[in-house]
């Protein structure tokens, strides 16, 4: 069973392959985007995050492990799941080492069948991962909506539930109001206030549950949410 409406990015630069990968992709229900080299793909990835990458060893500007590496380091794509093509045995060796980054392998020449089989087994693995957002003593179960702050089920609004979600998924970065607005509201037409009224609902939340330190105001700019910083415990 193929996950419908799932986006994979193919980056490989052989065309008659990655027309046929194309090919066989949509034909099982993914949106799919391609590229022939690395400085392309990123420039995809920018525009739009795909679940799933299907990344070539051998690329004419950088090698698909090198940029394998660099999108680990990177906080906006370090969970981007990742299947490398390699052509050789030895390659297989590189990649399945530590530290590559590559979530999954697969060897040349592949059945198409294959290679679907290995998308659906890495997306599901990624999307059971990501149904449960952990920072610090907040839980998160995005299946449910059930959230709970040291162990004890907290109860939010629905803004403040999306407000705690995205800082959940983006923490330690300054979220200005304007970014705030655009991710959790979805909408120009609300006003920057907005967003300071329910920060305060959902650090008052914070505060009872002995999270209030969660939410920091950055000066002039916005907010962070560093569920590192210290605190004290409940
Ligand atoms: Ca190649």
């Amino acid at each position: 069973m193929a996950m419908p409406d799932k986006h994979v990015l193919i980056v490989e630069d052989e065309v008659p392959l990655r027309e046929m990968l194309s090919f066989g992709l949509q034909r099982a229900g993914y949106r799919v985007t391609e590229s022939g080299n690395c400085a392309a793909a990123r420039a995809l990835i920018a525009d739009g995050r795909p679940d799933l990458l299907l990344l070539d060893w051998m690329l004419p500007d950088v090698s698909g492990l090198e940029f394998a590496r660099a999108l680990r380091r990177d906080e906006a794509t370090r969970d981007l799941p990742i299947i490398m093509l390699t052509a050789r045995a030895t390659e297989d060796d590189k990649v399945s080492g530590l530290g590559s980054g590559v979530d999954d392998y697969i060897t040349k020449p592949f059945s198409t069948r294959e290679l679907l089989a290995r998308i659906e087994a890495l997306l599901r693995r990624t999307r059971e991962h990501q149904e449960k957002l952990v920072a610090g003593a907040i839980e998160m179960d995005t299946v449910s909506h059930r959230v709970s702050m040291h162990g004890r089920e907290v109860v939010l609004g629905p803004t403040e539930y999306r407000l705690l979600k995205y800082f959940m998924t983006h923490p330690e970065r300054m979220l200005s109001r304007a970014l705030l607005l655009e991710r959790v509201w979805s909408s120009a037409y609300v006003e920057e206030r907005t967003v300071d009224v329910h920060i305060r609902r959902l650090r008052r939340v914070l505060e009872e549950h002995a999270c209030a330190h969660y939410v920091e105001t950055v000066r002039g700019a916005g907010y962070r949410f560093s569920p590192k910083a210290a605190g004290n415990g409940p």
